[in-house]
């Protein structure tokens, strides 16, 4: 088997850390957290404190100033357990990365040492209600009022809706600019004029809040706007690969930790006087399975070393989503056909693997929308070479 080679001694112990972490914190407590759904804020503290949240801040806003890696660790842990409340992944690699990429200094100071203790919780808020794949045509609006700015709308799906305290929020500055009428805002969840919605029930991932968020004339200081006014689209694409990565890394995790699952499972169980692995359809299938879980663990580790030397474009990231999410819904799917009744159990993870799987292929970008990502740049770098006289121009007929 190919050995992964990306991580040194110190990720390894830093993954000892972690899943002992998740062993005696997350575990014991994950299924009341289904029945609320969500997780309590003292969790937040105690994986703050275990140095697992924003592992990539600089220490001078209280991080450690890890390597990337060292965030993967956790995303790989947290996806190897199959304990998905937890939503330390938009905290440290969507919102923390914002804020660190894009923010002032006083932004920095304000909300980057207190999100890496678990402080402050952080959510991403783009979708609303008529616009999610389309999002230049979000509607909340931010209208500039002397040093401030009012934002008024709604946002829905917003993963830690219900406990974060500081919002990466899309508005429109100007309606009419479509794309270019879009600014991003830090918002002070504890402002007035900001009110927590229904948290939504799901298929899936159901220790994972996910709110409606409201902003009825929410008065923010100008100097909460990250980056600049009608540049926010433009930002939020620059970090679109990073997440879908993230997303990659989660698929490619799940993946091979539902075929462990599923060669105990079908070793042990037995139908016909034989184990489940007995019979030439389970071999045949998991050797399938595990075939396709190993290029996608190759696949993501090259995007991963891309990302890190600065070099993974939108494309690569929206290949390795694709693909990943595909590859994920199927192997969840096969493997419980090869649970029977069993796998239908909320009891057994592989029930929970499923109703987490599906939504992959829709959220951070639809599988719809990475091929439209990656088949206009198929046909951005073709060129027709001359006129074959066929009608298509370019293909030789001979
Ligand atoms: C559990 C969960 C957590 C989420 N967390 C967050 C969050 O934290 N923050 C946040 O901002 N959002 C979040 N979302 C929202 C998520 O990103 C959106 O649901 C997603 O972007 C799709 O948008 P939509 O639901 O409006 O679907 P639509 O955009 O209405 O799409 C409907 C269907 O049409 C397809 N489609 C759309 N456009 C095209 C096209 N051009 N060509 C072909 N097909 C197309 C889509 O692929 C999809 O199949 C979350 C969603 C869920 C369910």
């Amino acid at each position: 088997m190919i050995k992964r080679s990306l991580f040194n001694e110190e990720h390894d112990a830093f993954r000892d850390m972690v899943r002992k972490f998740i062993d005696k914190e997350i575990a014991p407590h994950h299924a009341q957290w289904e029945h609320d759904g969500l997780v309590p804020r003292s969790l937040w503290l105690k994986a703050g404190a275990a140095g697992m949240l924003c592992c990539t801040v600089p220490p001078e806003y209280g991080g450690a100033g890890a390597d990337y890696l060292f965030d993967v660790v956790v995303f790989e842990e947290m996806a190897r357990s199959g304990f998905s409340g937890p939503g330390f992944m938009i905290h440290c690699d969507l919102v923390a990365t914002y804020i660190k990429s894009f923010g002032t200094e006083a932004q920095k100071r304000q909300w980057l040492p207190k999100m890496v203790t678990g402080e402050a919780i952080g959510s991403l808020g783009m979708t609303e209600p008529h616009a999610g794949s389309d999002l230049k045509a979000i509607r909340t609006k931010a209208v500039r009022d002397g040093e401030d700015y009012v934002i008024s709308g709604q946002k829905v799906f917003i993963s830690n809706g219900q406990c974060c305290d500081v919002i990466v929020l899309a508005t429109k500055t100007d309606s009419a600019a479509g794309a270019k009428g879009v600014t991003l805002f830090l918002v002070d969840t504890s402002l007035p004029g900001f009110r927590r919605g229904k948290n939504l029930h799901k298929l899936g991932m159901k220790a994972q809040d996910t709110s409606e968020l409201f902003f009825d004339e929410v008065r923010v200081p100008a100097t909460a706007m990250l980056g600049e006014e009608g540049k926010g689209f433009e930002l939020m694409m620059t970090k679109l690969a990073q997440e879908r990565l993230a997303q990659a890394i989660r698929s490619a995790t799940v993946a091979e930790t539902v075929i462990d699952y599923t060669v105990e499972y079908t070793a042990n169980r037995k139908a016909f006087g034989k184990t489940i692995a007995d019979f030439q359809n389970t071999q045949f299938k998991l050797a399938e399975l595990k075939t396709e879980a190993v290029v996608g663990r190759q696949f993501t580790d090259k995007c991963i070393e891309s990302f890190m030397a600065g070099e993974l474009d939108a494309v690569d990231a929206a290949m390795a989503k694709m693909w990943l999410s595909n590859m994920h819904c199927k192997v969840v799917d096969e493997c419980l056909q090869l649970f029977g009744g069993w796998g239908y159990m909320w009891e057994y993870p592989i029930a929970r693997a499923y109703a987490d799987a599906r939504i992959v292929k829709i959220a951070g970008g639809s599988i719809e929308v990475m091929k439209h990502i990656i088949g206009r740049q198929i046909f951005a770098q073709y060129k027709p070479s001359r006129d074959t006289g066929t009608g298509v121009a370019g293909i030789n007929p001979a």
